[in-house]
């Protein structure tokens, strides 16, 4: 056994310890074999990995990094190490030469929490599934090595495992030995050296997976050709959801326009992607074997936003085989330059290069990921200083990834997009297989561009916090504009200084033209400074400005009152799409922000969402729709509010055409609000009894959602579920089963989903994520509040008894919220003040943990200032 206090300490590696191991040791390459071929029994929780690395040293000693049950045996040069010495996370390595061979042999364990070697087995069909994820730190649970992005080396993986399997690595297999066994054949499988890599690029996929292949090839104008073999894996159970044809088209889109905008040939040979269940984030970019949540795979119908979705995580992730795998950040204060760049380019490509011309405008809901993040307590400039790994596991955020791409679109705009490229091409070629930090990049894309790009980067990339931009406009009595004035309000929160920043915009000048709107102008605007004035707008006559038009900058836009009565009129009539999307996150900025009342926003849904064409915009407006009166709303008020919402979203479903894209998203949007009123259950009820309009296909997903909306309303009995769980015993029909019965509002539903969540810890993260989602429907409050002083009293063990994404799945999911009631001020509502008492007198808690209070509490007094405000707006007293 070991100490948990030793491990988490030891754990964390810190910046500084890195930095001094990358100067004293010089990793070339890794030989491993994993002996797998026990992971079908369930029973067998270790497997025998073995890691034999070759490196050149200067000082005497250093460590290697493992996280294992146990270390057999290690050997430095030929003689035994002491392996009493590992405490659980490292094992020191003594007597180092200048050059060394280290082999250490451990017993690694089968990971359920999706970190490390993740196991899954399907109680469908009783197959098993390996796949890894390794991001930032967690090669070392499969095996021993120098666990640092820079300390770049050659890997030669071989594996062992039952013969009919499938098993794949970054590279492409060359070796393949099978054993003849009674107990079952066993092949050992070798793949060739990858180029130089990272340890968490590393990646490994083992199970009887379908198989899917294809190839791309390119025959270019200097004579240069290359084939990369294509394969799409994923479990025998989700074979009938691959649409391969669709997945490849896409993929193939992309390396064609990275070949020809990188300059630099695709560097990692074959290229898989394999779809994996009970994964913990959407895509990781290992060279060659690209993994994915099975998410992307429709068990129903999918509508086009769902493989636009997916298209653009493809790109995302395609373009870090060049942007984060061949150039790599030298330690994760860096891993805004890799994933930035990929965010942008996952949008960026799927517009230029697929059928998904109108991407942009999902990009703008995904914009909404960083403006929360930039205004929460815990907002960092872009480049942030990350000392150890738990603050850089918690840094994979809306700033990292959102804000990032955001302010590298600005850039695109300011330097020019083909100097932009050119640029990029410069970095690879310079920095190929190697490590990078900011000025290596800034340098090449200056360079390229002829500007100076110091001061731009310090005032976007080195500040936290947003610009807000508005329109102060005067008009004569006609209506024409006077004077315009863009004014700019930037305060950096973690400084408390006021930071403005050049943003290049345009602005959209909309006039009525019959029923509609159309754009009478479009101005390009240099903002700099706190104000700018606009002498181009002077004389115009039209009602609506939209600052930001065509989404360049990364800036808050507050609307002007004119501009707002337009919207409440006629915002589906703008004619664009990604118009559409800005003033629907501008109100929605505006919601968050309590300077339009919750009931406004709703207001504006219902009128406008029906006439929305938009899908991906149609579904953003909905979901926000439902937050709206969740959490923004004044609590006396929901219940009518809701009634009205689940109405609304009937009478839209019933009125879209009949199977369009449209109407499903109705219809989903329906079953996901039906559980928070008694209005909703019969309305699911007409859905599930036949009562569905034409062309709607109640498929599995659906149907769970409708039967979790009636459970939560406590209208639906157990042999309902349980006969619903008869039709659909997929991994994911478990999983909505489970969800369902947690949702149940009563006393006994609640105690029983508590004790599961808090107390097993054998499930697994996606079992844990749907008891939780369960648990907290609001349908529930009443019963759920109760369990607010074992939330706090449980928290530290969590942080000390889980994995960081198992606890945090907990902290966050699990965070206690209360309405504000008439008269209180935000601060002093009960749960609110739960979280401050918990801050204060855990001041020394881990600091991740901390941040996970600190950003669930400011969430929550956003919440609660909106209600106060809407109270306000409606005369409720307050006493
Ligand atoms: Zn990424």
């Amino acid at each position: 056994m070991v100490d948990w206090l030793t491990v988490t300490s030891t754990a964390n590696l810190t910046r500084e310890e890195c930095a001094q191991r990358a100067a004293a040791v010089e990793p070339e390459a890794y030989r491993l074999h994993l002996n797998l071929s026990t992971a079908p029994d369930a029973t067998a929780e270790t497997f025998t990995s073995t890691s034999t690395i070759v490196f050149a040293a200067t000082g005497d000693q250093t460590w290697v990094d493992v996280i294992a049950d146990e270390i057999e045996r290690a050997t430095l040069n030929g003689e035994d190490l002491d392996v009493s010495t590992y405490d659980g996370a490292r094992l020191p390595v003594p007597g180092l030469q200048e050059r060394n061979e280290l082999e250490v042999v451990a017993r690694c364990r089968f990971s359920r929490t999706g970190e490390g070697l993740h196991r899954f087995t399907d109680a469908e069909d009783e197959n098993t599934y390996l796949y890894t994820h390794f991001e930032p730190t967690d090669a070392r649970r499969m095996f021993a090595c120098f666990e640092q992005p820079d300390l770049k080396a050659r890997f030669t993986v071989r594996v062992t495992a039952p013969a009919e399997w499938v098993v794949r690595s970054g590279q492409a297999e060359v070796e393949r030995d099978e054993t003849y066994l009674a107990s079952g054949s066993t092949a050992t499988v070798t793949f060739g050296p990858t180029p130089p890599q990272s340890t968490y690029l590393v990646a490994l996929a083992a199970g009887p997976y379908h198989v899917a292949e294809d190839e791309w090839s390119v025959s270019r104008d200097d004579g240069t050709e290359q084939i990369v073999p294509l394969t799409l894996l994923c479990r025998q159970a989700m074979a009938k959801h691959l649409d391969a044809d669709d997945i490849f088209e896409v993929t193939k889109q992309g390396l064609t326009f990275f070949d020809e905008t990188f300059g630099f040939p695709y560097p990692w040979g074959k290229y898989d992607q394999v779809f994996v269940p009970e994964y913990n984030l959407g895509a990781m970019e290992n060279p060659g074997l690209v993994t994915f949540t099975e998410d992307f795979l429709h068990r129903g119908r999918s509508t086009a936003q769902q493989r636009e979705a997916r298209a653009e995580v493809i790109m995302h992730e395609m373009s870090h085989m060049w942007f984060g795998d061949l150039a790599t950040m030298r330690w994760w204060d860096g891993l805004w330059l890799k994933e930035s760049f990929a965010d942008l380019m996952g949008y960026h490509v799927a517009s230029a290069a697929t059928r998904y011309t109108d991407a942009w405008t999902a990009f703008v809901a995904r914009k909404s990921w960083a403006y929360r993040a930039d205004q929460l307590p815990s907002t960092h400039p872009i480049v942030a200083t990350i000392d150890d790994l738990e603050a850089a596991r918690q840094n994979f955020d809306g700033i990292t990834y959102a804000k990032g791409a955001s302010v590298i679109k600005q850039l695109m705009a300011y330097a020019g997009a083909d100097a932009f490229f050119a640029g990029a091409r410069e970095y690879f070629a310079r920095h190929a297989f190697g490590s990078t930090e900011l000025d290596d990049l800034l340098v090449c894309l200056e360079e390229a561009s002829g500007r100076d790009l110091q001061t731009w980067s310090r005032l976007w990339l080195q500040t936290a916090g947003i610009s807000t931009l508005r329109p102060d406009v005067t008009r004569d009595g006609s209506g024409a504009i006077t004077r315009l004035v863009v004014r700019q309000d930037s305060t950096d929160p973690t400084t408390g200084e006021q930071v403005l920043r050049p943003h290049r915009i345009r602005i959209g000048l909309y006039s009525p033209a019959g029923d509609g709107l159309e754009r009478t102008g479009l101005l390009e605007v240099d903002v700099d400074g706190a104000e700018t004035a606009v002498p181009e707008a002077v004389g115009s006559t039209a009602p609506l400005l939209v600052l930001n038009d065509d989404d360049l900058t990364f800036a808050k836009v507050q609307l002007d009152e004119g501009s707002l009565a337009v919207l409440r009129e006629r915002l589906s009539a703008l004619p664009e799409t990604l118009t559409r999307a800005l003033v629907w996150s501008d109100v929605w900025n505006a919601t968050r922000d309590a300077a339009l009342p919750a009931a406004d926003f709703l207001d504006l849904v219902i009128a406008q969402a029906p006439r929305e064409p938009e899908g991906a915009l149609l579904r953003t407006v909905l979901e926000r729709a439902l937050v709206a009166l969740r959490d923004y709303l004044p609590a006396d008020r929901r219940p009518a509010a809701a009634e009205r919402l689940v109405t609304a979203l009937d009478a839209g479903m019933r009125a879209a055409e009949p199977g369009s894209d449209l109407q499903l998203i109705w219809a989903r949007a329906l079953a996901g609000a039906a559980g928070d009123t008694p209005a909703g259950s019969p309305l699911a009820r007409a859905l599930l009894d036949g009562g569905a309009p034409e062309g709607l296909e109640i498929d599995d997903d659906l149907r769970w959602a409708l039967w979790t909306a009636l459970t939560a309303q406590d209208a639906a009995t157990t042999d309902e579920l349980e006969e619903q769980l008869r039709r659909d015993r997929s991994m994911s029909g478990r999983t909505a089963y489970v969800r369902a019965t947690a949702s149940r509002p009563t006393a006994e539903a609640k105690q029983w989903a508590w004790q599961r969540i808090t107390t097993d810890e054998k499930l697994t993260n996606d079992e844990l994520r749907s008891l939780i989602l369960g648990f907290i429907a609001p349908s529930g409050a009443a019963e759920t509040t109760r369990f607010a002083g074992d939330y706090y009293a449980s928290l530290v063990d969590w942080w000390r008894a889980r994995t960081q994404t198992m606890a945090l799945i907990l902290a966050v999911g699990l965070f206690p919220k209360q309405p504000l009631q008439a008269g209180q001020a935000p601060e002093d509502n009960p749960a609110a003040a739960a979280a401050s008492a918990w801050l204060e007198a855990n001041a020394d808690a881990p600091a991740g943990l901390r941040r996970s209070v600190l950003e669930s509490r400011d969430d929550l007094l956003r919440a609660l200032r909106a209600q106060e405000a809407g109270a306000a707006t409606t005369g409720t007293p307050r006493r």
